[in-house]
């Protein structure tokens, strides 16, 4: 089943922690002129336009990039993502992860952008043109797969974005498995891992996130979670909010992330709330 658009969820409160935590994370391996590459398993469409049928249905970047785009801010992470969102937002638009690394990454870095979706693969191969973007490997394959056959990259310096869209209850554990197998043969990878903040509404799922991030845990790899929530979580709320879960985090990003999210917290609602704890302590 391959049902998950990401076009009805562009730019909303989820994409901004994600983006940012991403942004985070590639501006660490910038600082070394050394080459790292990047891996994307779950790649959807790269760009949205906010004006099609789809993302104008509900309407989630009201809620979430457009809260923030005027934020006047000296916080260098979160003016350059609020840079991007302006230039995109200027033209109805809204920037996906792989469009993200294809940007930011430099010529001498690689990334590999795994999407399942035969339509939206198509769209990520229109959103990622070759010849404007140099080293950047679209693959239309399974991402769990994908970052087995492709890791460990030669140089070893890198990160993973692992973004499902959990349809299926099994992708909680498909995740567990995937990041346990990578590990194995690429110790040191930066490995962020978006999940969702779910309702008792949806408790089987709520219940197997937890089961995964406590799995996660057992790793015993330095890692923590980040997690920003917009609205309350009563019984019925849904998806109250989401988390970044982020194993071998760089060198900062604790700090740069939560300085960054917690000064547009304010812009987000009465109701929003932003934490990050380390599960397993960086020693
Ligand atoms: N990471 C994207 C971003 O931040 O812009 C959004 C990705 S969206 C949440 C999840 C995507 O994963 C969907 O486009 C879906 O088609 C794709 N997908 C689902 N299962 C997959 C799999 N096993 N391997 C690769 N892609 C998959």
């Amino acid at each position: 089943m391959l049902s998950y658009q990401h076009a009805f969820h562009a730019g909303n409160h989820a994409d901004v922690i994600k983006h940012l935590s991403w942004m985070g994370v590639l501006n660490h391996l910038k600082k070394k002129n050394k080459p790292f590459t990047l891996f994307d398993t779950h790649s959807g469409a790269g760009e949205y336009d906010l004006g099609d049928e789809l993302a104008s249905k509900n309407k989630e970047f009201e809620s979430g990039v457009v809260k923030i785009a005027s934020v006047a801010t000296t916080d260098d992470l979160l003016s350059e993502y609020i840079a991007l969102c302006q230039s995109f937002l200027a033209e109805n638009k809204y920037m996906g992860s792989p469009l993200l690394s294809a940007m930011l990454k430099r010529d001498m870095d690689s990334a590999h952008l795994m999407e399942l979706h035969p339509g939206e693969y198509e769209k990520l191969c229109r959103a990622i043109n070759p010849r404007k973007f140099s080293a950047c490997h679209l693959h239309h394959r399974d991402g769990f797969e994908g970052l087995k056959a492709l890791t460990p990259p030669k140089p070893n310096r890198g990160a993973i974005l692992i973004d499902p869209p959990y349809e299926r209850i099994e992708e909680y554990t498909d995740v567990v498995n995937a990041i346990e197998r990578v590990l194995g043969r690429w110790k040191q990878a930066h490995i962020v891992l978006w999940y969702p903040l779910l309702s008792a509404r949806a408790e089987k799922k709520a219940e197997a996130s937890l089961v995964m991030r406590e799995q996660l845990a057992e790793l015993g790899i330095p890692c923590f979670k980040a997690e920003l929530e917009v609205v309350e979580n009563t019984p019925d709320s849904g998806m109250y909010g989401s988390g970044v879960f982020v194993l071998n985090p760089p060198w900062q990003l604790d700090v740069n992330v939560s300085k960054a999210i917690t000064e547009i917290v304010p812009y987000l609602g009465d109701n929003a709330h932003f934490s990050l704890d380390w599960v397993v302590d960086d020693q």
